[in-house]
């Protein structure tokens, strides 16, 4: 079990910054902030509300799109330089035993849950192709070949299935004579993806 400071965790999570990213509050204007089950807050008279659920979610998601902006480059083996163009501010991030950063964010995170990421390690880990460090620790790949339909023929479809796989693959209005099947089929099959698909919905 990884040693955690309940108190930093609360901190970390439970920002005034945070909450005001989850419920579009601007931090300024928050007069008072309870944190219990959930964060209470009064803002500009009015009480708002965010769940913790909302809150780790944004925890989460926060660091998890920092990402996007950030270049990564190995710089050696297990070793990378992860930049920041718009600051022009870079951090190392290293890949031996887990994933860590030399940034604060990593720091207090490290703190407070005893282990996770910071954005620049969500970079490295994209980059490498892992969507989370869970992921990444159980070496579960990102990547996972989504099993082919079981093969019916469209010939062989009912016009309804045909319209509800048209329905499906984002098409709204084939080119032709909407009444005949053969319309359906020449556009389902002109749209049709590979069944390999890439899954990039992970846990955090
Ligand atoms: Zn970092």
């Amino acid at each position: 079990m990884l040693a955690q400071n309940t108190e930093l965790i609360s901190k970390l999570i439970f920002s005034k910054s945070a909450f005001g990213r989850v419920t579009g509050c601007k931090v300024g204007q928050i007069e008072s902030f309870e944190v219990g089950t959930e964060v209470r807050a009064q803002v500009k008279g009015q009480i708002v509300i965010a769940t913790a659920k909302q809150m780790l979610d944004q925890f989460i998601a926060f660091r998890k799109s920092g990402a996007e902006g950030l270049q990564s480059q190995p710089v050696f083996s297990g070793v990378y330089e992860v930049y920041n163009p718009k600051k022009g501010s870079g951090w190392k991030v290293t890949t031996k035993k887990g994933v860590s950063c030399e940034c604060p964010d990593y720091a207090e995170v490290k703190k407070a849950f005893g282990t996770g990421v910071c954005k620049h390690c969500y970079r490295v880990l994209q980059d490498l192709g892992w969507g989370s460090l869970q992921e990444y620790l159980g070496q579960k790949p990102q990547l996972r070949l989504v099993p082919a339909r079981k093969p019916v023929r469209l010939e062989d479809m009912k016009m309804q299935q045909l319209k509800d796989l048209a329905k499906e693959i984002g098409i709204g209005r084939p080119a032709g004579d909407k009444r005949f099947k053969k319309t359906w089929i020449e556009a389902i099959a002109a749209a049709q993806q590979p069944t390999a698909d890439l899954d990039l919905l992970s846990a955090a």
